[in-house]
């Protein structure tokens, strides 16, 4: 398939805000994709090289590109960097020379999607001596061939900032438009469909689900395109992680009785961070709820678990809390992130921060699937297979009751203990990958809390000069995109050693900038924090229109991906929720 046919669909993609027109056009390139290049689409249609499961990073940097672009249309170098201070976007700068270059040069191959893929997953495969060079070729050599649209995408994919906001749920409903059976007509007018709403929803409920286990798309593309049978064998495969199944909040425990029904499962809500751990052939993995591969920093957990958990093959879902080995206190998990980053010394630091598993679920058993066994029957089946050693791993504290009295008084022994509050869960519910359906709940004791995304900041002044301060914040839409909801730089501190810092932030944050125009700063999203604070307030400033007020910083979310950030749906919530109390 020629490049220039994906490139034509960004174009329509990126010229409209319009869910249902993104649909219509991705629906319309999958239909005419060829099987053999299906895998490749589904990946470059959202400028990605990898499926979701796998995080490795394409990781060239601006400069880089700028020599590509260099190289290939003989611009001169202050040129370019001339241009992308006035543009702001290196590819829109490539649309741009590579649009005056000399007609000879220009289509002396055409590009196909296959070339371009390829070339561009090289990148990630280089090192050592020599690569730069070898990596400005591979640029390079696509740019040549390409013309002024070809080139602006290219760019923006090796630089993994597409710019075009296709969400996942769009992603799906163009696949069940291209491929299953049901007629979906589509109005360009006032752009809306006919369709079907019942059977509708129903196969759009069925591809959600082939993608939630499989966290990815083509798999699920692949599937759809040989029918509705195939697609529901599409299923969990241990070692491949799973998204894990999200909590509604509620405000009281009435609210979550309502929720999650009578009676429930009360468990403490322990505060570390989410651990998926995978047994496959004898191997364990382990995935944080970003889907990143742990188990290298987590060796005592690896041995723990071949210790204490019965079985071939299974997928447990628990809460790892970091304790003091001194004083067996739990730590927030601001010190026991460092373990999720730790690439050195492992040993060490695993011995002066270990980490208690608190086990609450179980995904797959031996070869079965267990997400549509009702969630007491996985429980227990817990209870049967791990055994228990205080410290190291335990059964998520549990009681299931109806009655709110005897709830209350859990709640609290949960918070007198150090926990963050309790969950609810509905004994007969299914596990849910990837949703936030309410079949468990959270209620917390603190004020909430939001995790955002840094989105922007601005080179300090005077003695905080050559870091970057002031922080601007964003939620995220279901189309991917980042709206704005503040700024902050309370919390963060000037001296290392009194907790996160802008030298440690600013260390963060600079290989994600993508724009500098004098102090301010445009970055990548990269990096979430997690922010408290006094209000929210409607605000025309900011493009989510809320605005917190006073925020700080309370810690950096390394477990969270930037899409996984609080959403604008959330930011709604906490605004109505302050209103009520
Ligand atoms: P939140 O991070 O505030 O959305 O709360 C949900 C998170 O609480 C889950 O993703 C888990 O990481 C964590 N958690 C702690 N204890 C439990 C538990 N007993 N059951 C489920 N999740 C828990």
């Amino acid at each position: 398939m020629k490049y220039s046919s994906l490139v034509e669909v960004y174009e329509k993609i990126e010229s409209t805000s319009k869910r249902l027109e993104k649909t219509y056009h991705i629906s319309n390139l999958l239909k005419k994709t060829p099987d053999e290049d299906l895998q490749t689409i589904i990946l470059l249609i959202r400028g990605r090289l990898y499926p979701d499961w796998d995080k490795r990073k394409i990781g060239v940097a601006s400069k880089l590109v700028l020599k590509a672009i260099n190289a290939s249309s003989g611009a001169g170098i202050n040129k370019i960097e001339q241009l992308w201070r006035e543009i702001g976007d290196l590819g829109l700068v490539a649309d741009r020379v590579i649009k005056t270059k000399s007609q000879s040069t220009l289509f002396s191959a055409k590009l196909t999607v296959a070339k371009v893929f390829s070339n561009l997953r090289r990148l990630n495969d280089m090192e050592g001596a020599g690569s730069v060079d070898r990596k400005v070729q591979l640029i390079s050599e696509l740019l040549s061939s390409a013309d002024e649209k070809e080139a602006k995408y290219i760019v923006r994919t090796v630089l993994e900032d597409l710019r075009v906001g296709i969400g996942d749920g769009t992603l799906r409903d163009a696949i069940v438009w291209a491929y299953l059976p049901i007629d979906v007509k589509y109005n360009p007018e006032n752009v809306s469909i006919d369709v079907d709403r019942e059977k509708y929803n129903e196969i759009v409920n069925i591809v959600q689900s082939a993608y939630d286990k499989s966290n990815d798309f083509s798999t699920v593309a692949i599937a759809a395109r040989k029918g509705v049978s195939e697609l529901k064998k599409v299923g969990l495969i241990p070692g491949k992680p799973v998204k894990v199944m999200l909590a509604q909040k509620v405000l009281s425990v009435d609210g979550g009785f309502e929720k999650v029904g009578v009676p429930a499962e009360l468990e403490y809500k322990y505060d570390g961070f989410r651990m998926q751990i995978h047994k496959s052939e004898g191997k364990i993995t382990i995935f944080t709820r970003r889907l990143e591969e742990v188990t290298k920093q987590f060796p005592e957990v690896v041995k723990c678990i071949n210790e204490h958990v019965k079985g071939e093959s299974f997928i447990i879902d628990c809460e790892a809390v970091g304790y003091d080995s001194k004083t067996g206190k739990y730590l927030v998990f601001q010190h026991v992130s460092q373990r999720i980053k730790r690439k050195h010394n492992i040993q060490e630091l695993a011995a002066k921060l270990p980490v208690e598993l608190n086990i609450f679920d179980i995904l797959y058993y031996n070869g079965e699937v267990l997400l549509d066994v009702p969630f007491e029957e996985r429980r227990k089946l817990l209870e049967k297979i791990v055994s228990e050693k205080q410290s190291e791993i335990i059964l998520a504290k549990k009681l299931v009751t109806s009655d709110k009295k005897v709830a209350l008084k859990f709640y609290e022994e949960s918070v007198e203990k150090g926990n963050e509050g309790i969950m609810l869960k509905s004994l007969k519910s299914v596990y849910k990958p990837g949703s936030r359906v309410g079949f468990m709940v959270k209620l917390k004791s603190q004020m909430d809390t939001l995790d955002l995304v840094i989105v922007g900041a601005e080179w300090g002044e005077g003695k905080r000069s050559g870091w970057l301060t002031s922080f601007s914040l964003a939620c995220i839409d279901e189309d991917g995109n980042y709206l704005e909801t503040g700024k902050v730089g309370t919390g963060v501190k000037e001296k290392e050693e009194e907790g996160l810092s802008f030298g440690e932030l600013t260390k963060m944050l600079e290989p994600h900038i993508k724009q500098e125009s004098g102090r301010a700063v445009v970055i990548k999203p990269e990096i979430v924090l997690e922010i408290k604070f006094e209000e929210i307030q409607k605000s025309p400033t900011y493009s989510s229109g809320y605005a917190l007020r006073f925020p700080r910083v309370i810690q950096v979310r390394e477990d969270r991906a930037p899409e996984e950030c609080s959403t604008i749906e959330m930011v709604k919530e906490a605004f109505n929720n302050q209103k009520k109390t």
